[in-house]
């Protein structure tokens, strides 16, 4: 299955380039763990991130706040100049501030992380000083909800309490704008997307496939997941897009929205 899902993105992503085309739009890297003693599907080994980075950095990409796939009109880049590019982490793991923010800062790059509020501080999670150090460096921090279950399976009071209260609990304990939200695990209807309007942010992200243009909706923004296999190669055409058609079609097989 693997090989057949690299054999396709390889034809995708040659035929793209054999056309000239180029993938518009601001593209956001979703990854959870960076670390060498976790082994689940979730992490990516320290060495492969440093030199994911290192790509990112030689091909003249730089990290931009999410708030500019949600400004779409910012979206169209005049030819020239650096790549805009999203680096998120979802669950806010101890080894982001470990691991993952001395590679990023050595490139120049800032993260936008998404916390669970119940496991802020607790093992294996960031706690709220690490979270203070890394903002005041540039990095910014969303809710991720409050306890990471499927807000689609909640009725409309659990949604708003998940969401909302999560919100506000986020900016009173760490003094900051909570801007963003992330579906847990993905997951969402339009009750949920809802909700997060009315709780006043200013966009989401989901983990739909693909890159974000003038056409996309801030409330259900498309990422690019990087797995723990992948190899340069492979990021390389994910950043190209050529996973995303693989992805779409996966999504649908496993009844993901
Ligand atoms: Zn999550």
């Amino acid at each position: 299955m693997k090989t057949l899902r690299s054999s396709l993105s390889s034809l995708i992503y040659h035929s793209k380039q054999w056309f000239g085309r180029t993938d518009a739009g601001v593209r956001i890297l979703c990854y959870h763990r960076v670390n060498d003693q976790d082994r689940s599907y979730l992490s990516v080994p320290i060495s492969d991130f440093e030199e994911q980075m290192r790509f990112l950095w030689e091909h003249e990409y730089e990290t931009v706040s999410l708030a500019v796939p949600v400004s779409l009109p910012l979206v169209a880049r005049n030819g020239g100049g650096k790549k805009p590019i999203v680096i998120t982490f979802d669950d806010g793991y101890r080894d982001n501030y470990e691991n993952a923010f001395p590679i990023m800062s050595k490139f120049g790059f800032k993260g936008v992380i998404f916390l669970i509020v119940d496991r802020m501080g607790s093992d294996h999670f960031l706690t709220k000083d690490q979270i203070k150090e890394m903002s005041q460096a540039g990095f910014e921090f969303g809710s991720h909800s409050r306890s990471h279950l499927d807000l689609a399976s909640l009725e409309r009071e659990g949604k708003y309490h998940e969401i909302s209260s999560s919100k506000s609990l986020l900016s009173n304990e760490l003094g900051m704008d909570i801007r963003f939200f992330c579906y847990p695990c993905g997951r969402y209807d339009q009750e949920s997307v809802a909700s997060v309007k009315e709780a006043g942010y200013l966009g989401a992200c989901s983990n739909d496939p693909g890159s974000n243009n003038g056409k996309c909706d801030p409330y259900l923004l498309k990422r690019t997941e990087i797995a723990p296999h992948d190899s340069l190669y492979d990021f390389e055409k994910k950043l190209a897009g050529a996973y995303d058609w693989v992805h779409k079609t996966l999504h649908v097989i496993r009844g993901r929205p």
